[in-house]
């Protein structure tokens, strides 16, 4: 039975992000430096980050050139808005290179500050585009099954994990949305039916589900959702904030599914994590409109003071560098081989429901009397960070910088936790 009056906990003052916090006072890991793809907390762990972080350090913790980068532009111009007829050299070079490396031709490219970020600029773009064309009912935004797109108001809107959607007062936030099936093509057709295209203004889809689970498309599904945007005028909106820059072994799942989206949000991998940067890159015929020159071109009115922030963007520049240089998308293309392999062999455990790669994302689906959260405080022990989702699944997400051997380690750390509970 609940107890009527509970006491008030106290902790830090800090309040934990995506907390249960009674489950997590008093055993938080504090983390006061890393090097490479390991942590270092302040009660004297060495871990390895067998996550990086939340799919963000890709090319590995506390990189000096990165510091150097930020250092650098910081003693040059911290930043300057790009508001009006103001830039900043930065953030234009940034947009150079982002478009000459964008699975969409001819993009424009907007930056801000993440992922949650990124996905209320792709959903308030691709209203404003239907609202420039005259078609005033197409407001609604359409997601997946267990997707995330982050918490700002759409991400919080659009989440195909109800936690994270509910308990606003309204069915969500931002009213215009709805959920389709994350794996029946046939489904999603229905509910486009039912809901009518007419009232759709974009489908917003994680090529792979990320923390949903790990949830690699089925085959012929991505594709499948593209043709119905196409057939139906909705825009789509793949949210490459976890699967960019290279997560997937190529350097957008974009190309790995052979999709042509209108716009695609990023974030996470383009700085490695080492400056807050997201952004959206967005397709020709969204963005010439905006660009006509005559007096009556709309605008879209949107922007923020760190939207291409200088520095930002001086660490991305440089982690783009990185991954060039060490050709690090193409290890991730190995090391989606090492971790198959090893994954394959974990399946057989009566202990394993399920396991899924997709590059260098990987699921552990467990049986239900293993909890997966339990799982993961085990491997802590044994000097590992893993992360539980949805589904009873464990995540792996190492750095790219991770070696083979490394990656073995982790999957026989979570094999000797697993022999544990059998
Ligand atoms: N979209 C996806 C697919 C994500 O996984 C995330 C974060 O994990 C976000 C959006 C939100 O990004 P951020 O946490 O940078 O706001």
């Amino acid at each position: 039975m609940a107890q009527e009056n509970p006491p008030v906990l106290s902790g830090p003052a800090l309040w934990s992000a995506q907390a249960h916090l009674p489950s997590v006072l008093g055993r938080q890991l504090t983390i006061e430096r890393a090097d490479g793809s390991y942590l270092y907390t302040t009660d004297g762990r060495r871990l390895f980050d067998g996550t990086a972080g939340l799919w963000h350090a890709n090319v590995g913790h506390a990189r000096p050139e990165l510091a150097d980068a930020a250092h650098d532009q910081m003693r040059r111009l911290e930043t300057y808005h790009v508001f009006g007829r103001y830039l900043n050299d930065r953030a234009v070079a940034l947009g150079e290179r982002l478009a000459a490396m964008s699975p969409i031709e001819d993009p424009k490219v907007i930056l801000n500050s993440g992922g949650s970020d990124a996905i209320d600029v792709a959903c308030k773009l691709a209203r404003r585009h239907w609202q420039r064309e005259g078609r005033e009912d197409k407001t609604m935004i359409l997601s997946r099954e267990f997707a995330y797109h982050g918490l700002h108001a759409y991400g919080t809107s659009i989440a195909g994990l109800d936690f994270n959607r509910t308990g606003y007062g309204t069915e969500s936030l931002v009213p215009e949305t709805a959920r389709v099936s994350t794996d029946d093509i046939e489904a999603v057709e229905r509910t486009v039916r039912e809901i009518g295209p007419e009232h759709i203004a974009a489908l917003v889809a994680e090529p792979v589900q990320g923390t949903g689970g790990v949830i690699v498309p089925a085959p012929g599904y991505l594709e499948g959702l593209q043709r119905i945007c196409r057939e139906n005028d909705i825009l789509l909106i793949i949210d490459e904030v976890i699967t960019g820059f290279g997560r997937t072994g190529h350097m957008f799942a974009t190309e790995r599914y052979g999709l042509t989206p209108d716009l695609i949000t990023f974030a996470k991998g383009v700085t490695s994590g080492y400056a807050p940067l997201g952004g959206v890159l967005v397709a020709p015929h969204i963005w010439q409109p905006f660009y006509r020159d005559a007096d009556d071109t709309p605008m879209f009115r949107h922007g923020a003071t760190y939207s291409g922030h200088a520095t930002a963007c001086a660490v991305a520049l440089r982690n783009l560098d990185i991954l060039d240089e060490e050709k690090l998308v193409a290890r991730v293309a190995d090391l989606e081989q090492v971790l198959a392999d090893e994954l394959r062999v974990l399946g057989t455990r009566e202990s394993v429901v399920e396991t899924r790669v997709a590059g260098l994302l990987g699921g552990v689906a467990l049986v239900d009397d293993i909890n997966a959260e339990a799982v993961t405080d085990e491997l802590v022990e044994h000097g590992f960070v893993t992360r539980p989702l949805r589904g009873n699944t464990v995540q792996i997400s190492p750095p790219f910088i991770t070696t083979d051997d490394e990656l073995r380690g982790l999957v026989a750390a979570i094999a000797a936790v697993l022999t544990a509970h059998e």
